[in-house]
């Protein structure tokens, strides 16, 4: 069965044309600069005969441009793998947030009138998949459009855990409570560990890119996740803020800010841009602080500090930690970062491998031999999990 999944980026497209059950991706493209009249970037690989093709100052001014480069090669001569676009029986979308769907579920119009509910949690997310769900509407009617909401592996998080202390009429009226995201990556984790270590107990998963979270997970199932009701909130972002008083906002609002000039500072002018000043991409900001930058140095600081913090939490939650999982651009990609968290986590019995861990490759143990918890490594693949989302949904195999 051939499954495309599709990642909706705010500004860029990733696709990938998975042959399921058997996991074998055929074809895979990146569409960058979605907006752009003329200088899009287009990049497209055929897997099977490792050929990849990139054309720069492509026209992509909307998504509709972006689905159509890639669905019109899947069925060329030169670069294709498929020879009619009818062969391609789903279409499975990391999609956020739907009001009273959390799951994997298909796109039906209720399904979608949930994500319009719930545009102004996920702006950045909602928009973009609302638009790209409505071209393949057109553009593929025979195939299946399913959603692999970034909620669905969270539904097991206690209520105790994920309510606010807030008035309880506000979560039974406006459904406010923490939802959990990333649950495509957190989810690939405890499988990963499930097919690796034969179990997923008393896990802490750190997603750790442009935006951050940590999950609890036991028995292979997410126990909590350090995102809110939005994906603001929790450790920590490049350019989000993460966890922060409630009641700062109306006491911005009372010096005169406006809520427009807040929610751009929250969300674009925050994390580590908004302390370091100097970027939001963290290998700058590290260079930065090498060089001396105190303002760099500190964000590094309050970075490590907040997923410490986080770490601690969960493992009192789980009554103790026995893997610690990294993943996302910084996760896999950060040696310094994952240094100083373990460090911080000696109580707790993590000991790494300092060879191991400044070692190359992406895909490997981090912590000493004699370490009370095993430390990974694990390349994100969100589009496995939502894949495998799919294909369960469609075969109803457990
Ligand atoms: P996204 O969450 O947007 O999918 P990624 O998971 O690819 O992003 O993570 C991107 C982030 O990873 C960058 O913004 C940068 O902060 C960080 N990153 C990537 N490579 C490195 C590196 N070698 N050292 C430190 N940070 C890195």
């Amino acid at each position: 069965m051939k499954i495309l999944v599709c990642n909706v980026g705010s500004t860029s497209l990733k696709f990938k044309l998975y042959d399921m059950p058997g996991e074998k991706v055929s074809a895979q493209a990146y569409v960058e600069r979605v907006g752009s009249r003329d200088d899009g970037i287009y990049t497209y690989t055929n897997l099977a005969e490792k050929k990849t093709f990139r054309q720069t100052q492509v026209a992509v001014p909307t998504y509709t441009e972006g689905i159509q480069l890639f669905l019109t090669d899947l069925i060329s001569e030169e670069k294709g793998c498929l020879t009619g676009i009818g062969e391609i029986e789903a279409v499975g979308f990391k999609t956020v947030l739907s009001r009273g769907h959390y799951g994997v579920h298909r796109l039906t119009e209720e399904v979608l009138q949930g994500m319009e509910d719930y545009m102004a949690v996920a702006p950045a997310h909602n928009g973009p998949y609302l638009e790209a769900i409505h071209v393949f509407q057109k553009l593929l009617p025979q195939a299946a459009l399913i959603g692999s909401f970034e909620t669905a592996f969270h539904q097991t998080i206690p209520l105790a855990e994920s309510l606010y202390a807030i008035p309880y009429e506000w979560y039974e009226k406006y459904g406010i409570r923490r939802m959990g995201y990333h649950g495509a990556s957190h989810g690939h984790v405890a499988a990963m560990l499930l097919e690796r270590e034969g179990e997923a107990d008393q896990v802490v998963s750190c997603h750790l890119g442009g935006s951050c979270s940590l999950c609890a997970i036991d028995g292979g199932k997410s126990l909590n996740n350090s995102f809110g009701f939005s994906l603001q909130a929790g450790v920590f972002h490049n350019s989000r803020v993460g966890d922060m008083d409630a009641y700062i906002i109306p006491y911005l609002l009372k010096q005169g800010l406006t809520i427009d000039e807040i929610t751009f500072g929250l969300e674009k002018n925050s994390g580590l841009l908004g302390i370091s000043g100097v970027s939001n991409d963290l290998r700058q900001v590290e260079e930065a602080a090498e060089a001396g930058n105190e303002r760099a140095v500190l964000a590094v600081d309050m970075f490590v500090n907040s997923i410490v913090s986080h770490i601690g939490a969960y493992a009192a939650q789980m009554g103790g930690l026995k893997q610690l999982v990294f993943t996302g651009g910084i996760g896999e990609n950060s040696a310094s970062v994952r240094r100083r968290v373990c460090r911080r986590l000696a109580f707790l019995g993590v000991k790494l491998s300092d060879e191991k861990n400044e070692s190359s490759g992406k895909d490997k143990v981090i912590s000493a031999e004699d370490s009370q918890v095993k430390v990974h490594v694990i390349p994100a693949n969100e589009e496995l999990g939502i894949a495998r989302n799919v294909y369960r949904e469609l075969t109803h195999v457990l």
